[in-house]
């Protein structure tokens, strides 16, 4: 999963751009040596958060942002090619199941496959404002310090996986609790309708 993010980071900021975070964030170990590409647990949430926050340092809260909502965005696409083998959620069945259906379903297997082949913990929920996606052990802001919540790789991971599981509908995204910002855990609100 490392290794996805950090390729999903090259396709966005270049080979350089990568290397320069990963430097200036004291992961010198990972410039040029990515972890493999096996679902060995090899890559740190501290050095995930390490990366995130240099992310800021380097282009400021907003630029930050940005970057880390695209290459959640990016993350996707490789993690796509990886896990849907293993995960077999192409099926025509699912597929033709109306779109409320389908967006539970694909919450529950996205959220599963967290808890399965990463130390990350995903409990999901909701109430009035839409599906909760609360991660209690987030990599995101792992051992992070935050006025407001700053996940903003998990959202872009998200965004573009309801994007393909509707086959491009648009949902609202949006990070209400963070545990950097003292929350018990990091809350995702995912609407129910999607918004185009
Ligand atoms: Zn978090």
């Amino acid at each position: 999963m490392g290794r996805i993010v950090l390729t999903a980071m090259e396709e966005i900021m270049g080979h350089h751009g990568v290397n320069a975070v990963l430097n200036l964030a004291q992961l010198r170990h990972l410039v040029n040596n990515y972890p493999p590409n096996n679902l060995e647990r090899g890559f740190t949430f501290a050095d995930f958060s390490a990366i995130q926050e240099t992310l800021d340092e380097m282009y400021g809260v907003r630029g930050g942002r940005g970057l880390a909502l695209r290459a959640g965005r990016e993350t996707w696409k490789y993690a796509l090619k990886e896990f849907v083998p293993v995960l077999g959620i192409t099926d025509l069945a699912i597929r033709m199941l109306p779109l409320g259906i389908k967006i539970k379903i694909g919450l529950d297997v996205f959220a599963e496959t967290f808890n399965k082949f990463s130390d990350q913990r995903v409990r999901l929920g909701e109430d009035e404002r839409g599906y909760l996606w609360m991660i209690e052990r987030c990599p995101v802001c792992w051992q992070r310090t935050s006025p407001t919540p700053c996940c903003h790789l998990a959202i872009g991971l998200l965004e573009q996986a309801l994007d393909w599981v509707s086959r491009g509908r648009r949902f609202r995204v949006e990070e209400v609790a963070c545990i950097a910002a003292g929350a018990g855990a990091c809350t995702i609100v995912i609407s129910k309708k999607p918004i185009a």
